[in-house]
């Protein structure tokens, strides 16, 4: 029973302990608790924009490819319909059996009937056009073909010799057909393309009369330059934006044949002619359709698309993670304040309370003239004085506090003998001071002090605090100095006590509001933890500036530097030589009192 008990209460030892941790860490249990999952997804979009980095160029080479395909279809099919169309030539105007003693082959093809069919079908891409049959007197035995000039719309046209034999070669085989008078596969009656000659691409349709017969052909050369730049530069104008929203203007499409030759490209370009290519199908087949991308390649696209997107999630991990530290900072701080307030409240109501209680019953012993001794009516008469002044004190720095934080502190600048402030503020407290045992070494200045524009009401509160303090942390030490001086233009108020001292990393915070050291010397001590942001606040008010140099256990000296009237703002000497960085402690255990601007 006993060891369950003590199990149980170590339990609860750890939970309170975990609890206190996490309380004081929460800053850093916060940090981590965000950043493991922003980590865990950051690595996770790296796995996937890594494996995209590696499909990436794949699916683009794909996309590419259906878009080449896309142009040749629309471009290839426009082709055959027009060819189909313009070589649809009626059978009627062939006579391959022309049964005339005379045979006059050249009535073997009817040319009216022709032109008007070729007037009246023109097409652009086609550079010369030509009917063919096989015709005789009694058996279709001489070839004739006839050349069609689209231009001059007429059969007056004198064809080269390679124009003829290129012409004469496409149309063999359905010659061949007329002439052997063979039946036609109805599958093989279709458009044939003969490219032999390059420089004379040819289209040819055999023309089959209600029998299905072969009776002619008829023909067209391709015009190259019609077929580029009227036809396939106005698809590829046409499909690119579609196909590329966002990059056409940095998509290159080429057109080269097998030679290497770069017959056209949309745009121009440094480098290989395309980065994806496929074969022209029906005609121009030795050509290639390439496309490619003018900056630079699919892999070092992907590569950039996939160092664009990690490093945006960088920079949003990062700019995340700052924003939760600075807001976990602010609730940290806002923790620590409200702390700090709540040991504020505690501690003031406590120094109101204990001798306002004294007070009153002193006062009722007085007032009922119990007390007869003499000295004791002084003592008690003192005691009352003393925590009469103390409390005002206390209650000014409140009132002081608020004013300040609400913005509605005002000064009353006006010339002043700083000797005169400090002197006539110690007489008030000499007295007091002696008869507690401490002394108090008052260090006048040489040379007469020069002149200050100051609120002397505000700058001898300030002293006072500062002298609170000595009294208040001076320990079992009892001697407090007092220095005034010049230094680079400023006057200086110098309170020293040879008491607890502060700590160095202390030093810098001291000034802020509700802020008291937290070691069980200072806690010994009452205070509200308002006195040093007070002083702070009307030396800055004053365009200067207060020090802290301490050393624990030995003492501290608090100066105030007020600039001298007609002087230069200039830093004080001894910040400018020691000036630490913000919360740096000095060497010595000496802190300079830049902090105090903090
Ligand atoms: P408090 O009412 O607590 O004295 P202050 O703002 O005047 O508030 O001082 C803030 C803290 O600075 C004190 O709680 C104390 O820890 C420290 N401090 C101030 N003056 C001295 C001094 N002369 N010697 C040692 N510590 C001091």
């Amino acid at each position: 029973m006993y060891t369950h008990i003590l199990e149980q209460v170590e339990v609860m030892n750890k939970m309170a302990k975990l609890k206190e941790f996490l309380r004081q860490h929460a800053l850093w249990v916060g940090l981590v608790a965000v950043a493991i999952p922003l980590l865990a997804h950051l690595w996770l979009q790296y796995q996937s924009l890594s494996q995209l980095q590696s499909t990436l160029p794949d699916a683009r080479k794909a996309h590419m490819r259906r878009y080449l395909a896309d142009v040749l279809d629309k471009v290839i099919t426009f082709y055959e319909d027009q060819a189909n169309e313009v070589l649809n030539v009626p059978a009627s105007a062939f006579h391959h059996k022309y049964p005339d003693p005379d045979f006059n082959y050249r009535k073997a093809i009817d040319h009216e009937q022709v032109s008007k069919h070729f007037a009246n079908h023109q097409f652009k891409g086609a550079r010369l056009l030509f009917v063919g049959s096989v015709a005789g007197p009694t058996e279709p035995i001489y070839v004739i073909v006839h050349f069609y000039d689209p231009i001059s719309c007429s059969f007056w046209y004198r064809p080269s010799g390679n124009e003829r034999h290129a012409a004469h070669a496409a149309a063999a085989n359905w010659m061949a057909m007329i002439m052997t008078n063979a039946p036609p596969n109805s599958k093989s009656i279709r458009l044939t393309v003969d490219e032999r000659d390059s420089q004379n691409r040819i289209i040819v349709k055999p023309i089959v009369d209600e029998k299905s017969r072969v009776v002619g052909v008829a023909g067209m050369f391709l015009n190259k330059r019609v077929f580029i730049q009227d036809y396939l530069a106005a698809v590829v104008r046409e499909t690119n934006p579609r196909w590329f929203p966002e990059e056409h203007k940095d998509v290159v499409v080429t057109v080269g044949n097998n030679d290497g030759e770069l017959l056209y490209s949309n745009q121009p370009f440094e480098g290989k002619p395309y980065e994806v290519g496929e074969m022209f199908p029906f005609i121009f087949n030795d050509w290639y359709l390439g496309i490619r991308m003018r900056q630079m390649t699919e892999v070092e696209w992907s590569k950039r698309y996939f160092f664009t997107n990690i490093s945006f999630s960088i920079l949003t991990a990062l700019v995340l993670i700052g924003g939760i530290i600075l807001t976990l900072r602010a609730a940290s701080r806002a923790m620590k304040l409200s702390q700090m307030k709540a040991d504020f409240v505690s501690n003031v109501s406590h120094e109101l309370r204990t001798p306002l209680a004294s007070i009153r019953v002193f006062g009722e012993f007085l007032k009922l003239g119990r007390i007869k001794d003499s000295h004791k009516i002084h003592e008690y008469g003192e005691y009352i004085e003393t925590e009469s002044r103390r409390l005002t004190q206390l209650i000014n720095n409140i009132l002081d506090f608020s004013k300040i934080e609400s913005g509605q502190k005002t000064y009353l600048f006006e010339e002043a003998d700083v000797e005169h402030v400090i002197s006539d503020t110690l007489k008030t407290f000499e007295v007091m001071l002696e008869q507690n045992g401490f002394k108090i070494n008052f260090v006048k200045p040489v040379h007469p002090l020069p002149p200050v524009i100051i609120d002397s009401t505000a700058i001898a509160q300030a002293f006072i605090n500062l002298l609170d303090n000595a009294v208040k942390y001076s320990g079992d030490s009892k001697e407090i100095n007092v220095r005034l001086g010049e230094q680079n233009g400023f006057v200086t108020i110098a309170v020293s006590d040879s008491g607890i001292g502060i700590a160095r990393e202390d030093c810098g915070k001291v000034f802020e509001k509700f802020y008291r050291v937290g070691n069980c010397l200072v806690h010994d001590v009452k205070g509200s933890g308002l006195g040093l942001s007070i002083v702070k606040h009307i030396v800055e008010a004053h365009f200067g500036k207060v020090t802290v140099e301490s050393e624990l256990g030995k003492g501290t000296t608090f100066v105030i530097h007020l600039p001298a009237e007609g002087s230069a703002m200039i830093e004080p000497e001894i910040d400018r030589q020691n000036l630490p960085n913000e919360g740096t402690p000095l060497g010595h255990g000496l802190q300079s009192g830049s902090e105090a601007r903090n």
